[in-house]
């Protein structure tokens, strides 16, 4: 694949970066507060497969930014930790920008006092802040100064300034966090004096030939800062000479889906915020535009920039789904990227609940230093391997065993790979999802693994093989006893009636089977539930969602999908039932009540679906171990069938197991 324009050089300032694919900025949190060497082998990662710059993970200017483990760069403590990444990244001819931020409403003081903001308006994610004085304003517009200077002296070669995703500075810009009847309120001019006092100060402290420039978006929320304010902005920071790049975004917490646009988003989707924002600068040739729309491929960022939407293009979770995207798409190899599915799972909801940035389908992610598979080094005496299962933890545990040099025998039972995602991928709003093993099905082929389909691997079938190490990758089966976690001692009655069906077999059903109703009933809490009541509701069913959980899809909700899944539900005839729990099911009814309290509502039920936590499938493993009691070969549990859990457990583990093989091993069981 040619590429006209994408790896041409543009010039921000007086800085030239060598092509026009950017990194921007997102939470790692890998260095809890400062930058180590986790998050430097994660961006360097990057760096090398040739991006032109990495804007670094989002970073404080103040303590009372608050706890997030964000990098701080309020003391000069920092300086030198700036300086070892963009020392290692500029090794790869990779420009370095660090963002300037500050949450605002969002968080509490790292000290514990509160949060701080334009006005006292509560944020979305509870903390209620007090309004900034005149005092505070002049503190924190030199706190961005300052923390910008720390950026100059440690080596990186700009600032982006977050304007945006209702972050301290947009909370001023948006007429909704802003009801000031000071010259900080009122009309978007007065509005806009923080930051441009912002930028003035950052400008002063840093020199006319650093790089400067912002991150804007709308706030996608009613009455909040339009993109036409946005635009207005643009030209006035840009008139002023304040900003050298624009980088485009959409969206704020109040509408957090619209900033982290999931798999259910189109490529590009941020592009009605993103490109008006950055075509204001259109008259500025002197002003970068950039772009972010959950872009993946560097085709398409030839395009937008074709088309002169934008001068650079934002790839941020293709790229950690896969670090290569870059060079693998400058040699002609893009069908080998890993895809990203946009789930949101380990990047967006992990990171943020503090165990740091992971990737669902990429376990080095965030983990470079010890997993990155340019680690891996061939064996010298290859182990006869068998894997048996061929959903994803069995394809990546064959994928991983033929890198390392071993013999690899992947035996399947059905007709066709990928297991459990077969059935995830039909369900409206989850076929990305099946783009991982659509991915790993490649790789095991041409990497030579010996893939044996319709094959219900038995002990004998295994023990012929003459393994030196098996990994059980069976996976697990929905349970459909009635069996509630939270009432362990109640299971649902009538689950053995012909109109109760589990996830995998409701995608299945022809039409006309399933009438006009349906009860889904989710002893999870996760995306499975989610997506069979989307299903029934396309078909359109008339359909009651009873939970065991406080909230629908509680699991979902850190992923962004809750609320336009739940848009997408109430669009039809939906009904939510929480803390419900599911008595009984009959032929076209069924009675359901609450777990705490009396009440019992019998509601008609064409279809009954049940999703129960599964059960792990482990026959073949327990007929293993009665014949392994004096070892011959090493026995592993990956994914599923050693816990029914997700899709990143699965492949985590499938990583681990066929990775991470012993030629002899003592004991016989290893579990991962
Ligand atoms: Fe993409 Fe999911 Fe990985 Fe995030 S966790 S980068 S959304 S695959």
């Amino acid at each position: 694949m040619g590429y006209s324009r994408v790896l041409e050089p543009v010039m921000f300032n007086r800085l030239e970066v060598k092509n026009r694919i950017f990194r921007s900025a997102h939470g790692t949190y890998l260095g809890r507060g400062t930058i180590d060497d986790a998050d430097i082998a994660y961006h360097e990662a990057r760096a090398k497969s040739g991006v032109g710059l990495i804007t670094l993970d989002y970073t404080v200017v103040h303590p009372s930014a608050g706890s997030l483990p964000a990098i701080h760069a309020w003391d000069d403590a920092i300086i030198p930790r700036f300086k070892a990444i963009s020392d290692a990244l500029h090794r790869h001819g990779c420009k370095v920008f660090a963002q300037a931020a500050h949450g605002g409403m969002h968080w509490p003081h790292i000290n514990g006092s509160p949060a701080i903001s334009a006005s006292d308006l509560a944020s979305p994610w509870g903390p209620v802040p007090r309004e900034m004085n005149e005092d505070d304003i002049e503190e924190l517009v030199a706190a961005f100064g300052s923390a910008a200077r720390r950026m100059r002296d440690g080596g990186l070669d700009g600032v982006e300034v977050h304007f945006g995703h209702s972050y301290l500075i947009h909370q001023f810009l948006s007429p909704t966090t802003n009801i000031r009847t000071d010259r900080y309120g009122g009309p978007l001019e007065n509005r806009l004096r923080f930051g441009r006092e912002v930028l003035r100060a950052v400008r002063a402290a840093c020199g006319d030939d650093f790089v400067v420039g912002i991150r804007l978006s709308d706030s996608h929320a009613t009455n909040g800062l339009s993109v036409n304010d946005c635009e207005e902005i643009v030209r006035s920071l840009a008139q002023e000479h304040l900003i050298d790049f624009i980088n485009g975004s959409m969206g704020s917490y109040h509408d957090l889906a619209s900033m982290v646009p999931a798999m259910d988003a189109p490529m590009g989707c941020m592009l009605p915020s993103s490109g008006p924002i950055v075509s204001a600068a259109n008259d500025f040739r002197n002003v970068v535009r950039m772009v972010a729309g959950r872009f993946q491929t560097l085709e398409e960022a030839d395009q937008l920039i074709r088309d002169d939407v934008a001068d650079m293009v934002a790839i941020v979770r293709a790229m950690i789904a896969d670090p290569n995207v870059f060079s693998k798409s400058v040699a002609g190899k893009a069908d080998e990227v890993r895809p990203c599915i946009g789930c949101n799972q380990a990047c967006v909801a992990g990171a943020t609940s503090g165990s740091g940035l992971a990737c669902t389908v990429n376990p080095a992610a965030g983990r470079e230093a010890h997993l990155s598979e340019d680690l891996i080094v061939p064996v010298a005496e290859p182990l006869k391997v068998v894997v048996v299962g061929g959903g994803p933890a069995g394809l990546e545990a064959a994928r991983l065993a033929a890198i390392s040099g071993h013999d690899v025998v992947l035996f399947e039972a059905s007709d066709r790979l990928g297991g459990a995602i077969n059935h995830a991928k039909r369900a409206p709003n989850l076929r990305p999802i099946g783009d991982i093993t659509l991915w790993l099905e490649r790789e095991v082929y041409s990497l030579g693994v010996d893939v044996r389909l319709s094959t219900y691997a038995e002990r004998e079938e295994i023990l012929a093989e003459e393994p030196d190490a098996v990994i059980i990758a069976t996976g697990s089966q929905p349970r459909m006893d009635g069996w509630s976690a939270d009432i362990p001692g109640e299971p649902t009655r009538g689950t053995s009636e012909s109109n109760v069906y589990s996830s995998y077999e409701i995608f299945d059903l022809p039409r006309e089977k399933l009438g006009a109703t349906a009860v889904v009933y989710d002893d999870v809490g996760h995306y499975e539930a989610v997506a069979v009541a989307e299903y029934l509701i396309k078909a359109g069913l008339s359909v009651t969602f009873i939970t065991r959980h406080s909230m629908f899809a509680p699991k979902m909700e850190p992923t962004a999908r809750n609320a336009p899944a739940l848009r997408r539900l109430r669009e039809g005839d939906f009904t939510l039932v929480v803390r419900g729990k599911l008595v009984e099911i009959c032929q076209g009814n069924c009675t359901y009540g609450y777990l705490e309290g009396r009440q019992i509502v019998t509601i008609p039920a064409d279809t009954v679906v049940l999703v129960s936590n599964n059960r792990s499938v482990t026959d073949v493993h327990k007929s293993l171990l009665s014949r392994n009691a004096a070892p011959s070969f090493s026995l592993q549990l990956a994914g599923d069938a050693l816990s029914p859990r997700d899709l990143q457990a699965a492949i985590r583990e499938g990583h681990m197991a066929g990775r991470f093989l012993e030629p002899v091993v003592k004991p016989a069981i290893v579990t991962v």
